[in-house]
């Protein structure tokens, strides 16, 4: 067969650009060689449905090998007493969750988008939000931290039956023993969604939720940094607090009701291939090597964050626990979160437009933006790289209209980015 020679010129001009920008989405990584190689393996032609040593189809002996592998690793690099490792992606780890221990209509109550939730926690626009009745906690006007005390007056009002934490823009630590005191109290499942930092969570940086939270999920390619994909772990099989019982009257354990979330409810045939790709990356992730990693980024968000302050930015809540942070750019003049982000992209540093806590803006334009240091520190990016980070973004936004000046500050960026291989 004749080479698709136009796909593959693509997929040659996106690693360049991944190579010779500065990558500051707080959501992006760049995976290792070997995860990606196990990902375009045969194993993408395997059907099998099911789990392994109980799947609907023949020859699954190989694959069978490779998801208890994956989901053993993941079970030691978490400290979980059980593991799913089929979803296809983050928000499909959250509904076969929401499809598990909910009936449509129950009520959940999640950390509110425009304050740096997710879309699965309950957006309008999401099936969280059409097919359950949501309802939201945020952050503080003053402080940028969720106030733990508020958060338990609208769960005592709400009464939901899903209490979810968990960010895509929060940067500070979560008290997981609160919200599963708040949880008890009202009766409500505690779901923890770490995909941000669930690689800092593992190596111990940030506090544990499987500890507290009866149900935690999470992405594999943000901080864990595999493949693109997503997982559902328990730290302890709780029985269903809900009881949900079989046809036969039986009351189900919570690890059988979430696997047929995932699996008949949720999705059809895992994806073997990616599940190969997750077990190369938790294995990575267990090195002494990863944990210098996550040490590492922790320490340049925190670095790039005073010095953003340094500047004259407001960034939310005043600083950061995790690898991201959200700066509030109305503390910088008129420059909006989309004028930003595209100033910002014509130098090759690319960060995304952000909602900050009670933002005057709509979502399409915002008035922040949101910044990330996991795949930059993946470059071999340490603290003393993280002063000209900044100082190159403070260029970009102070000239954003000056475009002979943003065209020099991008072969800067280039030839820069050249100290730090990734691929080649
Ligand atoms: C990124 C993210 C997700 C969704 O992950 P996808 O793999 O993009 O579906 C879910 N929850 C949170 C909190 C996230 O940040």
């Amino acid at each position: 067969m004749l080479r698709d020679q136009t796909i593959f010129d693509l997929i040659q001009k996106e690693q360049d650009r991944q190579e010779d920008g500065i990558e500051l989405i707080a959501s992006e990584n760049f995976a290792s060689k070997q995860v990606i190689e196990a990902m375009g393996t045969v194993l993408t032609n395997k059907y099998a449905e099911g789990l392994p040593g109980k799947r609907y189809y023949g020859g699954c002996e190989v694959v069978d090998e490779i998801e208890n592998i994956a989901r053993d690793r993941a079970k030691e690099l978490f400290g979980a007493e059980w593991v799913n490792v089929q979803p296809h992606s983050g928000a499909q780890a959250n509904a076969a969750v929401m499809l598990a221990v909910l009936n449509a209509g129950d009520k959940i109550l999640g950390f509110d988008l425009s304050h740096g939730g997710h879309l699965t926690h309950g957006s309008s626009v999401n099936f969280s939000g059409k097919l359950y009745q949501p309802s939201f906690y945020g952050v503080e006007k003053e402080t940028g931290v969720i106030n733990y005390d508020n958060v338990e007056e609208i769960a005592k009002k709400e009464k939901p039956k899903l209490l979810i934490c968990g960010a895509s823009a929060y940067s500070r630590e979560w008290d997981y023993e609160r919200l599963r005191d708040i949880a008890d109290e009202v009766g409500a499942l505690l779901l923890a969604d770490i995909a941000h930092p669930a690689g800092l969570i593992a190596r111990g940086l940030l506090n544990d939720p499987l500890e507290y939270c009866h149900i935690v999920t999470t992405t594999t390619h943000k901080t864990l940094r595999g493949p693109r994909g997503g997982m559902i772990m328990l730290g302890e099989d709780f029985e269903n607090p809900f009881g949900l019982k079989t046809p036969k009257g039986e009351l189900r354990k919570m690890s059988s009701l979430l696997d047929s979330g995932v699996f008949p409810g949720t999705q059809g045939g895992p994806l073997e291939h990616v599940i190969a790709a997750k077990a190369v990356a938790f294995g990575e992730a267990l090195s002494d090597d990863y944990m210098d990693y996550v040490i590492q980024v922790k320490k340049n968000a925190s670095v790039m964050s005073q010095k953003f302050m340094s500047k004259g930015y407001q960034v939310i809540s005043g600083g950061t626990d995790n690898h991201l942070m959200l700066i509030d750019l109305r503390s910088k003049g008129e420059i909006t979160g989309r004028d930003a982000e595209d100033a910002l992209i014509k130098a090759d540093i690319t960060i995304n437009k952000n909602m900050v806590p009670f933002d005057s803006r709509s979502p399409f334009v915002t008035s922040g933006i949101r910044v990330g240091s996991a795949a930059i520190t993946t470059r071999g990016m340490k603290e003393s790289e993280m002063d000209k980070v900044v100082d190159l973004i403070d260029e970009v936004l102070m000239n954003k209209d000056n475009d002979n000046k943003i065209k020099e500050i991008k072969e800067e960026v280039n030839s820069w980015m050249k100290k730090f291989p990734l691929y080649k």
